[in-house]
């Protein structure tokens, strides 16, 4: 099979692994697909069995305070998606049932909901943290619904996917020495499953002339590590980890203390549940049942 995107795309449709609905970046995923992520997911809880980290599940939604402050819409306004509902009267009504009988406009008789879509998984826990952290500071684990507003026929770029998330707050040392730990941790599981994995310096897609200013002090303090494996390109390997170190960025903005009253750091991981799952079909073939016997004992122990 060759490195490119609409072979890996077909193929999962093929198989009846994803299930296109009609929109760029947005599918189904039938059971095998989920049954894989779900072994993969499990392999991660594994691996942070002993960390004592604390679960928590946010709905896909984020108030759009929240939102705000996170600084999301400073860096990243292209990938923002919002929700918007109808709030009018009896005679609005009519018209917007009319209007979209006749194939008219209709987004004046929308209005703003108060939430937008969750853009990243961990944003829900930062202001969750304002105050003092205890000794040690605090690690969380959670696994979310993300959104990203760039549709795309290439299937590991998609509009809403998955992500098992950690979130570590503390000193600037334990922040960073976690980092490193799940970092190794991260490239010998995906080695482990046969995959090509490597990690390299990355940086966010920010927005605009300014953004590559920041993309480029981001690559030079070594705030961000991607994992990266050949899904649909050789030359272009596609990100399937992620670890963003952010300094004080979210305990400025949502007040986040030390024990011992310094502001804390921040850092947090994510696995893209989705893009892993994709490179094992790419890798291995589209049909579980037939992967490495090395492989298929590691996910289905
Ligand atoms: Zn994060």
């Amino acid at each position: 099979m060759p490195f490119d995107s609409t072979t890996l795309y077909e193929g999962l449709v093929a198989n009846g692994l994803i299930i296109p609905s009609g929109v760029q970046g947005v599918f189904g995923r039938n059971a095998v697909f989920e049954e894989v992520l779900e072994r993969f997911n499990g392999l991660i809880s594994r691996l942070a069995l002993n960390d004592g980290a604390e679960k928590m599940t946010f709905p896909p939604i984020l108030p759009r305070q929240v939102f705000e402050q996170s600084g999301y819409m400073k860096s990243f306004p292209q990938l923002a998606m919002g929700v918007t509902s109808f709030c009018g009267c009896a005679a609005d009504h009519g018209e917007l049932v009319r209007r979209i009988e006749e194939s008219e406009p209709y987004d004046d008789l929308m209005a703003p909901a108060g939430v937008m879509l969750m853009p990243a998984a961990c944003y829900p826990v930062y202001p969750s943290l304002a105050g003092t952290l205890p000794h040690g500071g605090r690690l969380f684990d959670m696994t979310h619904w993300v959104f990203r507003h760039e549709p795309s026929s290439e299937p590991t770029r998609m509009q809403s996917f998955r992500v098992r998330e950690f979130v570590r707050a503390g000193s600037p040392e334990t922040v960073i020495q976690w980092r490193d730990t799940w970092l190794a941790r991260g490239l010998e599981l995906l080695l482990s499953l046969e995959l090509p994995a490597r990690s390299e310096v990355a940086s966010d897609p920010f927005f605009g002339r300014g953004g590559r200013m920041l993309a480029s002090n981001q690559r030079e303090q070594k705030l961000k590590f991607e994992v990266v494996i050949p899904v649909i390109s050789i030359e272009n390997p596609t990100a399937v980890c992620s670890f963003n170190y952010h300094q004080d960025h979210f305990s400025q903005t949502f007040g986040i203390l030390q024990a011992d009253g310094q502001l804390a750091q921040t850092a947090c991981l994510g696995f893209g549940l989705e893009r892993v799952c994709m490179a094992l079909f790419r890798h291995h073939g589209f049909r579980p049942e037939l992967w490495p016997q090395s492989v298929r004992s590691l996910l289905w122990t």
